[in-house]
């Protein structure tokens, strides 16, 4: 469990993000979604560990994580520019984070192997990077969150550099891979339709306020204000 309590950023004297609070629970699948600046990437990065807060505290299982370190949190992050090595191959990509851990050569063999079927790249392990189309690199991102086994996966803007069609396709396989390795998922987009059709909840954005936080259904049928209205959608 993922919760934020009052948690608050500021980058010199601009606030960019204030009274945060949320609960995600375990397993579940929460969207984070709002116009550019609304501060989502500052809310994941916090949650990563990757930026200190400036205010309030984020938990993990009760247990306040402000104090530790992004590669002491049980967590993997997803970019949407892949961040893969060019000279590595893919199998070494995938692999290349096990390394470090106190983890036999064997089950790192069989966790790339279980990641690259999962995801369909099992045939691709030996290329490289520059060899795989947008949609290939992408699951090799994802296939290298996958093989650490974190309790939480958080992705930003993962399919914004596909294409429409194959942005749709990769959706459906995101949610195929939440569900077969049971974490808990936290996605930023700034796509309405990608985060009323991917998540359990939604969290929306603005100015650095969450505004409402609900099901798809509960945000369209009972949307708190009217940016949130317009913002999903619903009609007026
Ligand atoms: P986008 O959809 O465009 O990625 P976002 O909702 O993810 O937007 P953030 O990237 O979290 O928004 O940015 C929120 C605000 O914080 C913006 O006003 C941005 O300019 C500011 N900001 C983000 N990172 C920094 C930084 N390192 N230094 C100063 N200001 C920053």
């Amino acid at each position: 469990k993922i919760s934020l309590r009052d948690v608050e950023k500021s980058y010199g004297s601009e606030l960019v993000l204030r009274d945060c609070n949320l609960d995600i629970d375990d397993h579940e699948f929460v969207v984070l979604v709002g116009p550019s600046g609304s501060g989502k990437t500052t809310l994941l990065r916090i949650i990563a560990g990757l930026e200190p807060v400036s205010g309030g505290d984020v938990y993990f299982d009760d247990v306040c994580v402000n104090n530790i370190d992004v590669g002491d949190r049980d967590i993997a992050m997803v970019f949407q520019n892949y961040g893969l090595y060019p000279h590595k191959s893919v199998y070494e990509n995938m692999a290349f984070g096990l390394r470090r851990r106190k983890i036999s050569k064997s089950e790192i063999d069989e966790r790339v192997r279980q990641a690259g079927e999962l995801l369909g790249i099992g045939d691709l392990l030996r290329r490289r990077p520059k060899q795989l189309s947008g949609g290939q690199r992408q699951r090799v991102a994802l296939g290298r969150a996958i093989v650490r086994d974190p309790s939480a996966f958080l992705l930003d803007e993962p399919l914004s550099n596909l294409d429409a069609h194959l942005r749709v396709q990769m959706r459906a396989e995101i949610l195929k891979v939440h569900k077969t390795v049971t974490a808990t998922a936290v996605y930023v987009t700034h796509d309405q339709v990608e985060a009323l059709t991917m998540g359990d909840r939604i969290v929306v954005m603005r100015d650095g306020m969450i505004q409402q936080v609900g099901t798809p259904d509960h945000l369209y049928d009972y949307p708190a204000n009217r940016f949130v209205a317009g913002f999903i959608g619903t009609p007026a």
